[in-house]
C-alpha cells in the first residue's frame, strides 16, 4: 500500500517524509485522490469535447493556492487550493475552468519530442516554473535546469480575455454535468477578498488567473441560466473531497497540527484518517494501527484503509505482515497501479523465491497500467535481474530511465537489451522505439557540447 509518494521529477527522487524540505515542490501521487480526480474530472473533460484519457491531472504537495494548465493538456493542482476549497463544487469549478483553458487553446504547445514521449519531463519542466511562479526562483531554476527551458512560455499569466472566455466554458461544462457553477464564483470571491486585504502577498492562482470583479459579474450572468444553480452538492463527492482533503493535511502538515484540526473527540472517518497519517508520520505505530483498524471495520471494502494499512507494517519492518493487508488492498482495486506497486514492492523485499514469482505479473501489471510509474519499473528489473533476465532488466531499466525523462540512460539500457531480445518480439520493438526517441536527442546534445568546447577552446588565443 503505498501511501503518497513525493517524487521530484526528473530527479529520480524518491524522498522520505524527514527529508523532505518544508517548500519542497513534488507531485504527490495516491491512488485514492487521483481516482477521485478522475472520477469527479472525466464528466468534465466529456461535457467539453475531449477525450478523458488525454488530459493528465497531477496533485502538486504545494500550500499555495495554485492551479493552471501546462504542457498542453495536463492539468495541475496544488494542495493548497484543494485546501482552501470549502466544498467539492469549488474544486470541480476550478477545473472546468481550466479544462476551459484547454478548449481554448490558451496556450503553445511544446513541439518538443521528448516533452511528448515522457511525461516526466513535462512534470520537471512545469514544476520549475510553478516554483517561479510561487516565488521561489532558486528552487525554480534548480528544477528548470534538470528539465526543460520552455517552461516560461507554456506556463503565462492568462489574458483577462482569455480568463473570461474560460470563465464561461467551464459554466457550460459544469452545466453539462448538471453542476451549479455557484462553487466557482464562491472560490473566486474568497481569492478577490484576499487580493484586496493583501496587495503585496497574492496568492499565485490570482497572478496567473488575472481576477476582476467585471469578470465574476460576467460569471455570475452566466451561472444564473444555468437550470443547476441551486442543485444541491453531491454528498458522496462531498465526503470523499473531505476525507482526501484530511488525508492530505494529515501527510503533509506537522502532526500536532493535524491533531488540532482533528481532535480525538471526532471520531468520524474523515478525522480518523487525518489521524492515522499523523501519527504514522510521529512515528507512533500503535496510535496508527488503532485508527487504521477502526477505519477497517468502519469499510471493510475500502482498499485504500488496507493500503495504509500495509504501509505503517511495511514502513515499520513488518514486511511478511503487510502483505495481508497489501494482497487485500489489490484484490478490492485490481486496476491500481500504485498499490499494486506498494504491494509488489513488499512481496520482492525479502528476496523470496516464492514471493518473486507472484511479485513478477503484478508489477507487469503495474507498469502496464502506469508506464510514468518509475518505481514499479525499478522494482521489475530487480526481479527480472534476480531471474536472470538480464535483457528483461536492461528494458525494465531503460522504461524506467524514460518515464523519468533521463533520456541518456534510457539509451545506455535500451541498446544493452536489444543484444539479449529475440529480433521482432514486442520488447526488441518497444527497445526500438525507445532508441528511436532517445538517440537524436543524445546526439543533438553531443553535438552541441563539442561546439561549446571548441568555443571554449579559442576563446582568448585569437590565432587568427
Ligand atoms: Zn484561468
Amino acid at each position: 500500500m503505498k501511501y503518497f509518494t513525493r517524487t521530484i521529477a526528473a530527479l529520480l527522487l524518491v524522498l522520505t517524509l524527514a527529508t523532505l524540505p518544508a517548500r519542497a515542490q513534488s507531485m504527490l501521487r495516491d491512488a485514492e485522490t487521483e481516482a477521485f480526480l478522475r472520477e469527479i474530472s472525466d464528466p468534465i473533460f466529456v461535457a467539453a469535447g475531449l477525450t478523458p484519457q488525454s488530459v493528465q491531472m497531477y496533485l502538486i504537495g504545494d500550500p499555495s493556492i495554485n492551479a493552471f494548465v501546462a504542457g498542453g493538456q495536463n492539468i495541475f493542482i496544488f494542495t493548497g487550493l484543494w485546501d482552501e476549497a470549502d466544498d467539492v463544487n469549488q474544486l470541480l469549478g476550478v477545473i472546468a475552468h481550466e479544462t476551459g483553458h484547454i478548449t481554448g487553446g490558451h496556450l503553445a504547445r511544446i513541439g518538443d519530442a521528448y516533452a511528448k514521449a515522457g511525461s516526466y519531463s513535462i512534470l520537471s519542466m512545469v514544476l520549475g516554473a510553478a516554483a517561479m511562479i510561487a516565488g521561489s526562483p532558486d528552487a525554480g531554476m534548480g528544477i528548470l535546469m534538470a528539465g526543460q527551458n520552455a517552461a516560461q512560455r507554456s506556463v503565462l499569466a492568462y489574458s483577462r480575455v482569455q480568463e473570461s472566455s474560460a470563465d464561461q466554458a467551464g459554466a457550460s461544462f459544469l452545466e453539462g454535468i448538471e453542476v451549479s457553477g455557484n462553487g466557482l464564483i464562491e472560490f473566486f470571491e474568497k481569492l478577490r477578498q484576499q487580493e484586496i486585504l493583501s496587495q503585496i502577498n497574492q496568492d499565485p492562482y490570482i497572478r496567473t488567473h488575472p481576477l476582476t470583479s467585471q469578470r465574476i459579474l460576467r460569471l455570475q450572468g452566466r451561472v444564473e441560466t444555468s437550470p443547476y444553480k441551486d442543485t444541491p452538492i453531491r454528498a458522496d463527492w462531498q465526503d470523499k473531497f473531505e476525507r482526501l482533503k484530511a488525508k492530505m493535511k494529515g501527510y503533509l502538515d506537522p502532526p500536532v497540527r493535524t491533531l488540532r484540526t482533528y481532535p480525538l473527540s471526532d471520531t468520524s472517518i474523515t478525522a480518523r484518517y487525518a489521524r492515522v497519517y499523523a501519527y504514522h508520520k510521529q512515528v507512533n505505530f500503535d496510535l496508527a494501527f488503532a485508527e487504521a483498524e477502526h477505519l477497517i471495520a468502519a469499510e471493510p471494502n475500502n482498499p485504500y484503509f488496507y493500503e495504509i494499512y500495509g504501509q505503517i507494517l511495511f514502513e515499520n519492518g513488518r514486511v511478511v505482515e503487510a502483505l495481508v493487508p497489501f494482497e487485500k488492498a489489490a484484490s478490492l482495486a485490481p486496476n491500481q497501479p500504485l498499490i499494486l506497486t506498494a504491494y509488489g514492492q513488499a512481496l520482492i523485499a525479502r528476496d523470496d523465491p516464492d514471493n518473486m514469482t507472484i511479485a513478477l505479473p503484478i508489477l507487469e501489471r503495474a507498469t502496464r497500467l502506469d508506464p510514468s510509474n518509475t518505481f514499479a519499473w525499478f522494482n521489475l528489473a530487480r526481479i527480472y535481474a534476480w531471474k536472470e533476465m538480464p535483457a528483461m532488466a536492461d528494458l525494465a531499466t531503460a522504461e524506467r530511465f524514460f518515464a523519468a525523462g533521463v533520456g541518456g540512460q534510457a539509451m545506455i539500457h535500451a541498446r544493452r537489451a536489444l543484444g539479449g531480445l529475440k529480433v521482432g518480439t514486442p520488447q526488441w520493438l518497444r527497445a526500438q522505439d525507445i532508441l528511436a526517441v532517445t538517440e537524436p536527442i543524445f546526439e543533438k546534445q553531443q553535438r552541441k557540447q563539442r561546439r561549446k568546447r571548441r568555443f571554449s577552446f579559442t576563446t582568448g588565443t585569437n590565432i587568427q
